[in-house]
Protein backbone atom coordinates (compact mmCIF):
# COMPACT_ATOMS: atom_id res chain seq x y z
CA UNK A 1 0.00 0.00 0.00
CA UNK A 2 1.49 3.09 -1.04
CA UNK A 3 0.25 7.05 0.02
CA UNK A 4 -0.91 9.78 -1.36
CA UNK A 5 -0.24 13.30 0.93
CA UNK A 6 -1.50 16.69 -0.27
CA UNK A 7 -0.23 19.88 1.80
CA UNK A 8 -3.11 21.91 2.99
CA UNK A 9 -1.62 24.00 5.12
CA UNK A 10 1.70 25.08 7.02
CA UNK A 11 2.38 21.31 9.03
CA UNK A 12 -0.60 19.74 7.44
CA UNK A 13 -1.23 17.41 5.36
CA UNK A 14 -3.95 15.27 4.04
CA UNK A 15 -3.27 11.47 2.92
CA UNK A 16 -4.89 8.68 1.01
CA UNK A 17 -3.66 5.25 0.18
CA UNK A 18 -3.88 3.84 -2.70
CA UNK A 19 -3.35 0.79 -4.09
CA UNK A 20 -2.52 1.66 -7.63
CA UNK A 21 -1.03 4.47 -9.63
CA UNK A 22 -2.69 4.44 -12.43
CA UNK A 23 -1.25 6.89 -15.16
CA UNK A 24 1.79 9.51 -14.52
CA UNK A 25 2.00 12.32 -17.04
CA UNK A 26 3.44 15.92 -17.81
CA UNK A 27 1.37 17.75 -20.02
CA UNK A 28 1.87 21.07 -21.24
CA UNK A 29 0.58 22.69 -18.46
CA UNK A 30 1.04 20.85 -15.28
CA UNK A 31 1.31 17.11 -14.08
CA UNK A 32 -1.47 14.55 -13.79
CA UNK A 33 -1.67 12.04 -12.04
CA UNK A 34 -4.69 9.11 -11.56
CA UNK A 35 -4.36 6.81 -8.46
CA UNK A 36 -7.14 3.86 -7.40
CA UNK A 37 -8.05 4.02 -4.04
CA UNK A 38 -10.10 2.06 -1.71
CA UNK A 39 -11.86 4.53 0.49
CA UNK A 40 -12.43 7.14 -2.49
CA UNK A 41 -12.61 5.24 -5.91
CA UNK A 42 -10.44 6.44 -8.38
CA UNK A 43 -9.23 9.89 -8.48
CA UNK A 44 -6.91 12.48 -10.16
CA UNK A 45 -4.44 15.18 -8.95
CA UNK A 46 -3.03 18.18 -10.63
CA UNK A 47 0.12 19.01 -9.98
CA UNK A 48 -0.42 16.96 -6.59
CA UNK A 49 -3.39 18.44 -5.53
CA UNK A 50 -6.89 16.69 -5.27
CA UNK A 51 -8.91 17.17 -8.29
CA UNK A 52 -11.83 14.88 -8.04
CA UNK A 53 -12.10 11.74 -6.93
CA UNK A 54 -15.73 8.68 -7.27
CA UNK A 55 -16.69 9.18 -3.57
CA UNK A 56 -17.05 13.01 -3.18
CA UNK A 57 -17.22 14.40 -7.15
CA UNK A 58 -21.34 14.42 -6.76
CA UNK A 59 -21.54 17.43 -3.98
CA UNK A 60 -19.27 19.91 -6.27
CA UNK A 61 -20.97 19.05 -9.19
CA UNK A 62 -24.49 19.62 -7.76
CA UNK A 63 -23.29 23.07 -5.99
CA UNK A 64 -21.95 24.21 -9.09
CA UNK A 65 -24.91 23.31 -11.57
CA UNK A 66 -28.19 23.20 -9.59
CA UNK A 67 -27.85 26.44 -7.36
CA UNK A 68 -28.05 28.76 -10.56
CA UNK A 69 -30.73 26.51 -12.25
CA UNK A 70 -33.08 26.89 -9.33
CA UNK A 71 -32.46 30.52 -9.64
CA UNK A 72 -32.96 30.83 -13.24
CA UNK A 73 -34.84 27.43 -14.80
CA UNK A 74 -34.75 29.53 -18.37
CA UNK A 75 -30.85 29.33 -19.04
CA UNK A 76 -30.32 27.87 -22.59
CA UNK A 77 -26.84 28.83 -23.23
CA UNK A 78 -24.11 27.73 -20.76
CA UNK A 79 -20.30 28.14 -20.59
CA UNK A 80 -18.16 25.86 -18.84
CA UNK A 81 -14.61 27.35 -18.51
CA UNK A 82 -12.23 24.37 -17.18
CA UNK A 83 -13.69 21.55 -15.64
CA UNK A 84 -11.73 18.64 -17.49
CA UNK A 85 -12.75 15.95 -15.75
CA UNK A 86 -16.14 16.21 -17.61
CA UNK A 87 -18.59 16.25 -13.97
CA UNK A 88 -19.89 19.93 -14.21
CA UNK A 89 -21.19 19.33 -17.87
CA UNK A 90 -22.26 15.85 -17.16
CA UNK A 91 -24.51 17.49 -14.19
CA UNK A 92 -26.00 20.92 -16.42
CA UNK A 93 -26.51 18.48 -19.15
CA UNK A 94 -29.22 16.64 -17.20
CA UNK A 95 -31.74 19.68 -17.87
CA UNK A 96 -33.00 19.45 -21.29
CA UNK A 97 -34.31 22.89 -21.94
CA UNK A 98 -30.45 23.98 -22.73
CA UNK A 99 -29.70 24.29 -25.74
CA UNK A 100 -25.78 24.53 -25.85
CA UNK A 101 -22.81 24.00 -23.32
CA UNK A 102 -19.73 25.17 -24.53
CA UNK A 103 -16.69 23.80 -22.45
CA UNK A 104 -13.22 25.29 -23.02
CA UNK A 105 -10.63 23.18 -21.19
CA UNK A 106 -6.95 24.21 -21.46
CA UNK A 107 -5.16 20.96 -21.32
CA UNK A 108 -7.26 18.65 -23.64
CA UNK A 109 -4.93 15.35 -22.24
CA UNK A 110 -7.31 16.38 -19.06
CA UNK A 111 -10.57 15.38 -20.89
CA UNK A 112 -8.80 12.68 -22.77
CA UNK A 113 -7.47 10.92 -19.21
CA UNK A 114 -10.50 11.51 -17.43
CA UNK A 115 -12.42 10.03 -20.40
CA UNK A 116 -10.18 6.63 -19.96
CA UNK A 117 -10.09 6.75 -16.02
CA UNK A 118 -13.02 8.53 -14.37
CA UNK A 119 -16.33 7.49 -16.99
CA UNK A 120 -18.09 8.45 -13.89
CA UNK A 121 -17.79 12.41 -14.86
CA UNK A 122 -16.08 12.30 -18.30
CA UNK A 123 -18.39 9.84 -20.18
CA UNK A 124 -21.48 12.19 -21.48
CA UNK A 125 -19.06 14.84 -23.14
CA UNK A 126 -19.04 12.56 -26.37
CA UNK A 127 -22.43 11.89 -25.81
CA UNK A 128 -24.39 14.80 -25.86
CA UNK A 129 -24.20 16.96 -28.93
CA UNK A 130 -24.98 19.91 -27.04
CA UNK A 131 -21.37 20.17 -25.69
CA UNK A 132 -18.83 21.49 -27.58
CA UNK A 133 -15.41 21.21 -26.61
CA UNK A 134 -12.93 23.89 -27.10
CA UNK A 135 -9.28 23.18 -26.57
CA UNK A 136 -7.78 26.57 -25.40
CA UNK A 137 -7.12 29.04 -22.76
CA UNK A 138 -10.53 30.59 -20.96
CA UNK A 139 -9.51 33.99 -20.97
CA UNK A 140 -8.42 34.33 -24.19
CA UNK A 141 -11.96 32.41 -25.06
CA UNK A 142 -13.79 35.05 -22.99
CA UNK A 143 -12.33 37.87 -24.75
CA UNK A 144 -13.29 36.82 -27.78
CA UNK A 145 -16.91 36.01 -27.01
CA UNK A 146 -19.86 37.98 -28.55
CA UNK A 147 -21.54 40.57 -25.80
CA UNK A 148 -24.69 38.62 -24.26
CA UNK A 149 -23.95 35.41 -26.00
CA UNK A 150 -24.40 33.18 -22.23
CA UNK A 151 -27.11 32.92 -19.93
CA UNK A 152 -24.73 31.08 -17.25
CA UNK A 153 -20.98 30.79 -16.91
CA UNK A 154 -19.57 28.10 -14.33
CA UNK A 155 -15.94 28.84 -14.20
CA UNK A 156 -14.51 25.44 -12.65
CA UNK A 157 -10.96 25.84 -12.59
CA UNK A 158 -8.08 25.05 -10.71
CA UNK A 159 -6.32 27.24 -7.95
CA UNK A 160 -5.08 30.80 -9.26
CA UNK A 161 -1.70 29.62 -9.45
CA UNK A 162 0.09 27.48 -12.77
CA UNK A 163 -2.70 28.26 -15.96
CA UNK A 164 -5.96 28.67 -13.73
CA UNK A 165 -4.10 32.07 -12.51
CA UNK A 166 -5.78 33.78 -15.42
CA UNK A 167 -9.29 32.73 -14.44
CA UNK A 168 -8.96 34.63 -10.95
CA UNK A 169 -8.58 37.94 -12.77
CA UNK A 170 -10.23 40.97 -13.23
CA UNK A 171 -10.23 40.81 -16.78
CA UNK A 172 -11.35 37.78 -16.93
CA UNK A 173 -14.53 38.56 -15.01
CA UNK A 174 -14.86 41.68 -17.03
CA UNK A 175 -15.10 39.50 -20.23
CA UNK A 176 -17.28 36.94 -17.93
CA UNK A 177 -19.77 40.39 -17.33
CA UNK A 178 -19.51 40.99 -21.00
CA UNK A 179 -20.55 37.70 -22.27
CA UNK A 180 -23.29 37.21 -20.22
CA UNK A 181 -26.60 38.54 -20.90
CA UNK A 182 -29.03 40.86 -18.81
CA UNK A 183 -29.99 37.24 -17.26
CA UNK A 184 -26.74 36.32 -16.65
CA UNK A 185 -25.06 34.15 -13.71
CA UNK A 186 -21.40 33.73 -13.20
CA UNK A 187 -21.06 30.74 -10.86
CA UNK A 188 -17.02 29.97 -10.22
CA UNK A 189 -14.75 28.43 -7.81
CA UNK A 190 -14.19 30.16 -5.20
CA UNK A 191 -11.72 28.67 -2.91
CA UNK A 192 -11.73 28.19 0.77
CA UNK A 193 -11.95 30.60 3.88
CA UNK A 194 -10.41 28.63 6.43
CA UNK A 195 -6.28 27.83 5.41
CA UNK A 196 -4.83 31.27 5.02
CA UNK A 197 -3.38 30.45 1.71
CA UNK A 198 -6.45 29.86 0.24
CA UNK A 199 -8.30 32.35 2.39
CA UNK A 200 -6.22 35.04 0.46
CA UNK A 201 -7.14 34.09 -2.81
CA UNK A 202 -11.00 33.47 -1.58
CA UNK A 203 -11.15 37.45 -1.02
CA UNK A 204 -9.17 38.66 -3.68
CA UNK A 205 -11.85 36.74 -5.73
CA UNK A 206 -14.50 37.82 -3.80
CA UNK A 207 -12.78 41.75 -4.12
CA UNK A 208 -12.78 41.66 -7.93
CA UNK A 209 -16.51 40.40 -8.71
CA UNK A 210 -18.29 42.35 -6.53
CA UNK A 211 -16.62 45.55 -8.01
CA UNK A 212 -18.83 44.57 -11.37
CA UNK A 213 -21.44 42.68 -10.75
CA UNK A 214 -24.28 44.61 -8.46
CA UNK A 215 -25.22 41.11 -6.89
CA UNK A 216 -22.03 39.07 -5.57
CA UNK A 217 -22.27 36.73 -3.05
CA UNK A 218 -20.78 33.38 -1.50
CA UNK A 219 -22.17 29.70 -0.67
CA UNK A 220 -20.40 27.32 1.07
CA UNK A 221 -20.70 23.31 0.76
CA UNK A 222 -18.69 20.38 2.05
CA UNK A 223 -16.06 18.95 0.30
CA UNK A 224 -14.67 16.03 2.28
CA UNK A 225 -11.03 15.90 0.18
CA UNK A 226 -10.30 19.86 -0.51
CA UNK A 227 -8.19 21.12 2.25
CA UNK A 228 -10.18 21.99 5.39
CA UNK A 229 -12.96 20.58 4.10
CA UNK A 230 -15.01 23.69 3.72
CA UNK A 231 -15.17 25.41 0.47
CA UNK A 232 -17.12 27.88 -1.51
CA UNK A 233 -18.86 28.78 -4.73
CA UNK A 234 -19.14 32.23 -5.92
CA UNK A 235 -22.69 33.46 -6.89
CA UNK A 236 -22.16 36.51 -9.35
CA UNK A 237 -25.58 38.08 -11.57
CA UNK A 238 -26.62 41.22 -13.18
CA UNK A 239 -30.07 40.77 -11.83
CA UNK A 240 -31.21 37.52 -10.07
CA UNK A 241 -30.47 37.46 -6.21
CA UNK A 242 -29.60 33.47 -5.63
CA UNK A 243 -32.13 33.55 -2.52
CA UNK A 244 -35.31 36.17 -3.13
CA UNK A 245 -35.27 34.82 -6.97
CA UNK A 246 -35.26 30.81 -5.81
CA UNK A 247 -37.84 29.22 -7.78
CA UNK A 248 -38.03 26.21 -5.69
CA UNK A 249 -41.56 25.04 -7.48
CA UNK A 250 -40.41 25.38 -10.69
CA UNK A 251 -37.27 23.37 -10.21
CA UNK A 252 -38.65 20.66 -7.51
CA UNK A 253 -41.45 20.14 -11.02
CA UNK A 254 -38.69 19.34 -12.88
CA UNK A 255 -38.15 16.05 -10.86
CA UNK A 256 -34.11 15.44 -11.00
CA UNK A 257 -32.83 13.39 -8.55
CA UNK A 258 -29.98 14.76 -6.93
CA UNK A 259 -27.18 13.20 -4.07
CA UNK A 260 -26.25 16.26 -2.28
CA UNK A 261 -28.55 19.41 -3.48
CA UNK A 262 -32.30 20.30 -2.32
CA UNK A 263 -34.00 23.42 -2.23
CA UNK A 264 -33.59 23.49 1.72
CA UNK A 265 -29.64 23.34 1.09
CA UNK A 266 -30.22 25.89 -1.73
CA UNK A 267 -31.31 28.50 0.88
CA UNK A 268 -28.87 26.69 3.83
CA UNK A 269 -25.81 27.54 1.63
CA UNK A 270 -26.01 30.92 1.45
CA UNK A 271 -25.84 31.58 5.31
CA UNK A 272 -22.51 32.09 6.03
CA UNK A 273 -20.58 31.26 9.54
CA UNK A 274 -19.34 34.34 11.35
CA UNK A 275 -16.31 34.14 11.03
CA UNK A 276 -16.37 34.21 7.06
CA UNK A 277 -19.29 36.74 7.39
CA UNK A 278 -16.88 38.89 9.24
CA UNK A 279 -14.02 38.86 6.36
CA UNK A 280 -16.33 40.27 3.81
CA UNK A 281 -16.88 43.51 6.11
N1 LIG B 1 -13.11 20.77 -9.13
C1 LIG B 1 -11.73 20.98 -9.26
C2 LIG B 1 -11.06 21.70 -8.14
O1 LIG B 1 -11.44 22.82 -7.81
O2 LIG B 1 -10.11 21.13 -7.61
C3 LIG B 1 -11.36 21.56 -10.57
C4 LIG B 1 -11.79 20.64 -11.64
S1 LIG B 1 -11.20 20.79 -13.24
C5 LIG B 1 -10.16 19.39 -13.30
C6 LIG B 1 -10.15 22.17 -13.39
C7 LIG B 1 -9.65 22.32 -14.81
O3 LIG B 1 -9.38 23.68 -15.10
C8 LIG B 1 -8.36 21.55 -15.12
O4 LIG B 1 -8.62 20.47 -15.97
C9 LIG B 1 -7.46 22.60 -15.78
O5 LIG B 1 -6.73 22.09 -16.87
C10 LIG B 1 -8.48 23.65 -16.19
N2 LIG B 1 -7.91 24.98 -16.37
C11 LIG B 1 -6.95 25.59 -15.61
N3 LIG B 1 -6.67 26.80 -16.13
C12 LIG B 1 -7.45 26.96 -17.22
C13 LIG B 1 -7.59 28.01 -18.17
N4 LIG B 1 -6.87 29.13 -18.08
N5 LIG B 1 -8.50 27.85 -19.16
C14 LIG B 1 -9.25 26.71 -19.25
N6 LIG B 1 -9.13 25.68 -18.39
C15 LIG B 1 -8.26 25.81 -17.38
Amino acid sequence: MKTFTERWAKGTHFSIDYERHLHHEVTPFQTVDFYQSETFGTFFTLDGLMMVNEKDEFIYHDMITHVPMAVNPDIKKVLIIGGGDGGTAREISRYPSIETIDMVEIDQRVVELCQTYLPLTASRLNQDPRIRLFFEDGLKFVERAQAGTYDLILVDSTDPIGPGEGLFTLAFYQHCYRALGQNGILINQHESPYFEDYRKEMLRAHDKIKRLFPIASVYQFHQPTYPSGHWLFGFASKKYHPLRDHQKERWEAMGLKTKYYNSLIHQGAFYLPTYVNDLFQ
